[in-house]
């Protein structure tokens, strides 16, 4: 079965940065995605694109192939009262909020002095190229279920809708 929209892809993957560091990896088969639904880079996604299980992809992905260009007016300073006055800050903790068009992204604190936390909206791998070892472990079709939600459902993971 070959790798095509409204497929479920398990792979497994190295992902090292521009000095040979790694910085992620699953060797399990713990990670799949849904193929098509925007659910992974796009670099990553058209790479696989046609594959088909055993088959191995090494991909050096630019920043627009993978979490965009490092943006500095994603970066704030923000005062203190903006968080929960129960949860300590400090920086590498990382949150979901909402932009200004509805989506949810990812913010990182990257310094706390006194009241001024300055948070970051960029991708944590914004700017980085990035080099992929994959290989692939399985493609199944997705039910129904998966492709009207956009997204994997996992046996024995409960998911609220
Ligand atoms: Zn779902």
């Amino acid at each position: 079965m070959l790798i095509d929209n409204n497929k479920v892809i398990t792979i497994n993957y190295t992902l090292k940065n521009d000095d040979g560091n790694l910085i992620d990896e699953s060797n399990d088969g713990s990670f799949c995605y849904l193929h098509g639904a925007d659910n992974i880079i796009p670099g990553m996604e058209q790479a696989l694109h046609g594959k088909t299980k055993d088959d191995q992809l090494q991909l050096s992905l630019k920043p627009d192939e993978a979490y965009g260009e490092y943006v500095e007016a994603l970066t704030q300073i923000v005062d203190r009262a903006m968080f929960d006055v129960n949860d300590t800050i400090e920086a590498g903790m990382q949150f979901q909020a909402q932009s200004e068009n509805g989506q949810m992204i990812m913010i990182t604190v990257t310094s706390v002095d006194g009241d001024n936390v300055t948070i970051d909206g960029n991708h944590p791998l914004a700017g980085e190229t990035l080099h992929y070892d994959i290989t692939v472990v399985d493609v199944r079709d997705a039910t129904e279920e998966e492709i009207s939600h956009g997204h994997v459902h996992m046996p024995g993971h409960e998911h609220d809708h």
